[in-house]
C-alpha cells in the first residue's frame, strides 16, 4: 500500500495523517473547509516539533513528514490515487453514507475504504459502496500519535484479505491491531460507556462526589484518569450520543443513559469542549475544579 487518502482534518484526522506521514506514506489530507485543513496542518507541525524538541524525531524527519502531506477541499480528487482511504470526517450517519457513496465512485476499484467511526455500524456503511468486501473499521485513539491501539473492525461482508492487510498495515505503523467484529460500541465503548455511565449514576445517586469517584478509580483501579474527567474529555454530548447507539442497538435497558448526563447535554455542559462539564476548565485544564452544580 502507498498512497494514503485521510477524509476530514479535524482532532482524528489530522492525528491520523501525521502516523502515516511519518511512517514514510504519501497523504492527501482531505476536508471540506480550508480553515479545518489549515487548522490540521498546524496541529500537525506543532505536535512534529514536540517529538523533535522530545528527539523521538529528527529535525530532517519532521520537514520529510510535512512534505508527504498534501491537501484537498475535494474528496473526488483526493482519492483518485488512494491505496487506501481512512475517513475520519464528522460522526453523522447520513453525512458518511453520502462520502461512501461518493470515495466509492471515485476511488481505484481494489482500493481498501476505512473509516474511523466510533460507533456507526461498519455494516451500514459497506451497504453503500459497490465494494462492501474492502470496507472496515480502522478505529484510532485519540491522540492518533501516541495511543498504541487500533481497533480493527470487520463488517458484514469485509474479507479476510482486506482484514489482513489493515492489520498488517498497523503493525507497520508501530501500532498494536486488534480484530472485533461489528456489533454496537465495538469492543472499545461497549465497555467504557457503560462504566462510564455508571459512574455518572453512582454521582446521580449521591454515592460519592465528582472527585471521589474520579480518586477511587485512579488510585484504586490505576486508571490514568478518573471516569468523570475522562467523559469531560471525550464531550459529553459524544458519550451521550455512543450510549444511545448502544440501548438502541442492544434493545437493553442496562445502556441506557443517565437521566444526570441526558440533562447535562441538554443544558450544553459537554465538558472540555464547553468549558464545563463535571469539572469547570475556565482555569486551563490543569486546574481542575469541579463544577458548582456538583460541590
Ligand atoms: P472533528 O469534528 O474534530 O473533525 C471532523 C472534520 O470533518 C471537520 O474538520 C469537518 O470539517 C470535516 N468534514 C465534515 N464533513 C466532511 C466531508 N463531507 N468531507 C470531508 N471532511 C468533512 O471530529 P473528530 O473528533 O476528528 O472525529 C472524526 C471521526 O473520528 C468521527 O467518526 C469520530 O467518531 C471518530 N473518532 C473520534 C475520536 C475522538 O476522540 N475525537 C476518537 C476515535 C474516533
Amino acid at each position: 500500500m502507498k498512497n494514503i487518502t485521510v477524509i476530514g482534518a479535524g482532532a482524528m484526522g489530522n492525528g491520523i495523517a501525521h502516523v502515516f506521514a511519518m511512517n514514510g506514506y504519501p497523504v492527501a489530507l482531505a476536508d471540506v473547509s480550508r480553515e479545518a485543513l489549515d487548522k490540521g496542518l498546524a496541529t500537525i507541525e506543532k505536535n512534529l516539533a514536540r517529538m523533535v524538541a522530545k528527539e523521538k524525531i529528527s529535525q530532517e524527519g519532521q520537514d520529510a513528514t510535512l512534505k508527504r502531506i498534501s491537501t484537498f477541499t475535494d474528496t473526488a480528487q483526493a482519492v483518485r490515487e488512494a491505496a487506501l482511504v481512512v475517513e475520519a470526517a464528522t460522526e453523522n450517519i447520513e453525512l458518511k453514507l453520502k462520502l461512501f457513496k461518493e470515495i466509492d465512485q471515485h476511488a481505484p476499484k481494489n482500493a481498501i475504504l476505512a473509516t474511523n467511526t466510533s460507533s456507526i455500524s461498519i455494516t451500514k456503511i459497506a451497504a453503500a459502496t459497490q465494494r462492501p468486501e474492502l470496507v472496515i473499521g480502522m478505529h484510532f485513539m485519540n491522540p492518533a500519535p501516541v495511543m498504541k491501539l487500533i481497533e480493527v473492525i470487520r463488517g458484514y461482508a469485509t474479507s479476510d484479505e482486506t482484514t489482513q492487510a489493515v492489520m498488517a498495515l498497523s503493525r507497520k505503523l508501530g501500532k498494536v491491531p486488534v480484530e472485533a467484529n461489528d456489533y454496537p460500541g465495538f469492543i472499545s465503548n461497549r465497555i467504557l460507556m457503560p462504566m462510564i455511565n455508571e459512574a455518572i449514576y453512582a454521582l446521580f445517586e449521591s454515592v460519592a462526589g465528582v472527585e471521589e469517584i474520579d480518586t477511587v478509580m485512579k488510585l484504586g483501579m490505576a486508571h490514568p484518569m478518573g471516569p468523570l474527567q475522562l467523559a469531560d474529555f471525550i464531550g459529553l454530548d459524544v458519550c451521550l450520543s455512543i450510549l444511545n447507539v448502544l440501548y438502541e442497538g442492544f434493545g437493553n435497558p442496562k445502556y441506557a443513559p443517565c437521566p444526570l448526563l441526558v440533562n447535562m447535554v441538554a443544558a450544553g455542559k459537554r465538558g472540555v469542549k464547553s468549558g464545563e462539564g463535571f469539572y469547570s476548565y475556565g482555569h486551563g485544564t490543569k486546574d481542575l475544579i469541579v463544577a458548582d452544580a456538583f460541590k
